[in-house]
């Protein structure tokens, strides 16, 4: 099978590593704080037209013809090279995109350009305590009031809350309305008055995530996404760029071969090496489960590339499920590898996060590749909807009636 993507793309290929050799930066530049490295790559990479390639100029990108098949290749080369790696927070990853296929013109203009270039930094506020996989039960109500939103409620598990300028979020404005068609999706100011956000701390050491409180808050009423009530069916526009983001095969590989080197160390007498058969098996088995991951990628690439495959929620479904379930079986077996030292790390609460290639990464690995396993909705919930839309099983009878 030859996997290449032809000579016009390979040549593509090239220029993009050519401009990846500048990074990361050397002299002063390297002197840089890490989020105006981050700015500066943006900028560069949007000058050149590599990064957020298709994003129309006036909104901040580069304004390319779509091609996913140059969107693949920019994939590819970003994962494990030195570039920034945080090209796909939520700003630019979810609501930006979410924006542009939903928005007014006004919000385009406003959101999306500072979202690309990381100037404002975004939430996403959807779970609550009895709202998670059950997300249209949510009861965080926002009511109109004049021009105004004014809005009391509790989120949850709202990554990054603590440093966001802003968060896009899931609200119940019409409370009489069934469950699904009662809400609506609203952009808050994170610096308003009556938002209290209190870090929870994670197994990992760190505190990635927090509860938001909201205490009357007020939001102009120009800052609802899509129509008032339709928020269920922008929501699932931000989730399916979501899931994207997570089932993406490059950064598997690029810790699939982490895994290799450590193994080929642990015959230097660091661990089980790549001597130990039962190694060799697990590693061989791994690759199997990458490789169908990554061949599934291609198919579905292919299939968007010919025009087959208009609606790619159900396979990115696929994709995250297989591949939060090869991210738990890599880092599991980094971990067993790395034994007591990997403990040890772990209680050191002042390097979160720690750095590639030390045994508190595999650790950090181990815990979070638990946690991506249920972020952006749980591997059951994924299996429900593969099974009943996919193959068509009858519905979940545990299932909440919508
Ligand atoms: C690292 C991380 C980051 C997150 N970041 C954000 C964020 O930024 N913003 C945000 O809004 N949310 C965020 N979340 C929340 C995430 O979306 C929810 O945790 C997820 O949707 C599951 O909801 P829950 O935690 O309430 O679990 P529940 O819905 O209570 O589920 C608990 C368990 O029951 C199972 N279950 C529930 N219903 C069914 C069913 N019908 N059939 C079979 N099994 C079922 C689930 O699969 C799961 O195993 C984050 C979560 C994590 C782990």
């Amino acid at each position: 099978m030859d996997l290449r993507y032809g000579e016009k793309y390979e040549a593509f290929r090239a220029e993009v590593r050519a401009f990846l050799e500048g990074w990361p930066l050397q002299g002063d530049e390297a002197k840089l704080p890490e989020q105006e490295q981050q700015a500066l790559f943006r900028r560069r990479g949007i000058e050149r037209g590599f990064v957020y390639r298709h994003v129309p100029v006036e909104y901040g990108g580069s304004g390319g013809e779509p091609d996913v098949i140059l969107d693949q290749i920019l994939q590819e080369e970003y994962a494990g090279s030195g570039a920034p790696g945080n090209l796909l927070t939520q700003g630019a990853a979810m609501l930006a995109p979410t924006l542009l296929e939903m928005g007014t013109e006004a919000q385009k203009q406003r959101f999306v350009p500072k979202a690309l270039t990381g100037e404002e930094i975004w939430c996403q506020g959807y779970s609550e305590p009895g709202a998670g996989s059950d997300l249209a039960s949510l009861s965080s109500r926002a009511e109109l009031v004049g021009d105004e939103w004014v809005i009391h409620g509790h989120k949850i598990w709202t990554s990054g809350a603590e440093k966001s300028d802003w968060m896009f979020g899931l609200f119940r404005t019409e409370p009489d309305a069934a469950k699904h068609a009662g809400i609506s999706y609203l952009l808050i100011d994170m610096k308003s008055p009556g938002i209290d956000v209190r870090p929870l701390r994670e197994m990992t050491g760190g505190a990635l995530f927090n509860e938001v409180f909201f205490d009357g808050v007020r939001t102009p009423a120009e800052n609802v996404v899509g129509q008032r009530g339709q928020g269920w069916q922008v929501s699932r526009a931000t989730l399916k760029h979501e899931r994207n983001m997570i089932g993406n095969p490059n950064q598997t590989r690029h810790m699939f071969e982490e895994l290799v080197a450590l193994a080929r160390k642990g015959d230097g007498n660091a661990g089980p090496g790549l001597s130990d058969p039962h190694v060799r098996q697990r590693l061989a088995e791994l690759e199997g489960y990458l490789l169908s991951q990554e061949y599934t990628a291609k198919r579905i690439l292919s299939a968007t590339a010919r025009g087959e495959l208009e609606d790619v929620m159900l396979p990115m479904m696929m994709m995250k499920l297989h591949g939060t379930n090869l991210r738990r079986g890599l880092s599991d077996a980094g971990f067993d590898w790395i034994g007591a030292d990997g403990l040890r790390e772990l209680l050191d609460e002042e390097q979160v996060p720690y750095a590639a290639g030390t045994p508190g990464a595999w650790t950090a690995r181990m815990m979070s590749a638990i946690a991506i396993a249920i972020a952006g909705g749980a591997s059951n919930i994924q299996r429900n909807i593969i099974g009943e839309r996919g193959l068509g099983l009858p519905r979940d009878l545990r299932a909440p009636k919508g």
